[in-house]
C-alpha cells in the first residue's frame, strides 16, 4: 500500500511528501478532473506561493484545478505540512493549546485550524446505518456558551460538575448540559448526536434514519424509548433501578439484555473530551463528530491520520462543482 508507506511522520515535515500523500490518496488511479471526473488532464506548472502544489487543466471541460481544489486544505496560508501535523495531533487527541505549542502557532490560529478540520470531518464522514443488535442511551456533557459570556451570565452558571451523566432528562442546552444521544451496534459502529432535548419526537427521526428497520434495540426503561416497537424495532429493556444490569433472557448463560456497550463507550467519550476543557456547546458537535469517526474507523496513530487525510481530500458536493 503506497499510502501507508508514505505516511511516515518524518514525511509530514516535508511539504513535497505531503503533496505526494494528498495526490496518492485523492487520486489512487491517477489524477481526474474534480469538475467533470475526466482523467484527461494536463499539468500546468506549480502554484507560485507553494512550489510543490501541482496545477492542472482538464482537456474536456477546460477547467483549471490543483492538488488541493475542493479539499479542506485549499485556500489556506499555512503550509500543507502544518495542516497535516495539526491533523496528526488531533488524532492523538491533543488540545488546541497543546497543538498551538507544538506547531508554534498562536492559539487563535490553532483553534481556527482545528475547527476547520473538525468541520471538514463532520461534513464528510460516511453515513452510518446500524443493524444487528443496537443499544441506545443518552448522556449529559457539561458544555457552556464559550465566547458568549453575557448569555452564560444571564442564565447564572451552575457549579461545574464532573459527571458525564447527570440527572435523567434534566440536561438541556440552556442549562449548559446538552444531552448526547448515542446509538451503538454491538461490536460495530456508533452514532452520537447532540440534541436540544431528549424527547420522543427528537429521537424518533434520528433512530429511524440510523437504525435499519427490524433491528433489535436495547435500552433502559426511560419512557422516551416507549415507542420503539411501534417504530418497527423489536425492543428489549433493562431496568437499572432494580439493580438489574444484565439479564439472561433465554437462560443460556449469556446476558443479552444490557446496555453495557454504549455505557462503556460513554466512558471512552468522557476520557476523550477531558483534555478539551470548556468545549462550548457550539463546538461540541464537532468534537463528537471527530470522536465518532475515530471510533468507527478503528485505527490509531499513523493509520488514523491516513484515514483522516483520505476523508478530508474528498471534495464535498458543494466544493466539487
Ligand atoms: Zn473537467
Amino acid at each position: 500500500m503506497v499510502c501507508a508507506r508514505m505516511l511516515n511522520i518524518l514525511n509530514l515535515i516535508d511539504d513535497a511528501r505531503c503533496f505526494e500523500t494528498v495526490r496518492a490518496m485523492r487520486w489512487p488511479q491517477g489524477v481526474t478532473c474534480p469538475h467533470c471526473q475526466s482523467p484527461q488532464v494536463t499539468k500546468q506548472g506549480h502554484d507560485e506561493s507553494q512550489p510543490e502544489r501541482q496545477k492542472y487543466e482538464c482537456t474536456v471541460c477546460r477547467k483549471r484545478f490543483d492538488d488541493l481544489t475542493g479539499t479542506i486544505f485549499a485556500g489556506h496560508h499555512q503550509p500543507l505540512r502544518v495542516w497535516m501535523l495539526c491533523l496528526y495531533f488531533m488524532g492523538l487527541n491533543l488540545s488546541n493549546e497543546q497543538i498551538a505549542h507544538e506547531l508554534d502557532l498562536n492559539s487563535d490560529d490553532a483553534q481556527k485550524m482545528t475547527t476547520q478540520l473538525r468541520e471538514g470531518i463532520v461534513e464528510r464522514k460516511p453515513k452510518v446505518v446500524l443493524s444487528g443488535e443496537v443499544e441506545c442511551d443518552e448522556a449529559y456533557v457539561v458544555a457552556g456558551h464559550k465566547g458568549k459570556p453575557e448569555e452564560v451570565k444571564k442564565k447564572g452558571r451552575p457549579g461545574r460538575r464532573r459527571r458525564l451523566k447527570g440527572k435523567r432528562g434534566r440536561g438541556t442546552l440552556e442549562k449548559e448540559k446538552p444531552p448526547i444521544f448515542g446509538m451503538m451496534q454491538r461490536s460495530g459502529e456508533v452514532v452520537i448526536t447532540m440534541l436540544p432535548n431528549v424527547q420522543q419526537n427528537t429521537i424518533g427521526p434520528l433512530i429511524k434514519r440510523t437504525i435499519a428497520k427490524g433491528t433489535v434495540v436495547y435500552t433502559d426503561e426511560y419512557d422516551i424509548y416507549g415507542r420503539l416497537t411501534e417504530w418497527g424495532y423489536p425492543h428489549h429493556t433493562v431496568c437499572h433501578s432494580a439493580g438489574e444490569f444484565a439479564r439472561d433472557e433465554d437462560g443460556d448463560g449469556f446476558c443479552e439484555v444490557h446496555v453495557n456497550t454504549i455505557e462503556g463507550f460513554w466512558s471512552l467519550l468522557r476520557s476523550w473530551l477531558r483534555p478539551h476543557r470548556g468545549v462550548s456547546q457550539e463546538k461540541l458537535p464537532l468534537y463528537l463528530g471527530l470522536f465518532e469517526f475515530v471510533h468507527n474507523v478503528r485505527k490509531r496513530g499513523k493509520a488514523l491520520l491516513g484515514a483522516l487525510i483520505e476523508l478530508l481530500v474528498t471534495p464535498t458536493p458543494q466544493n466539487a462543482g
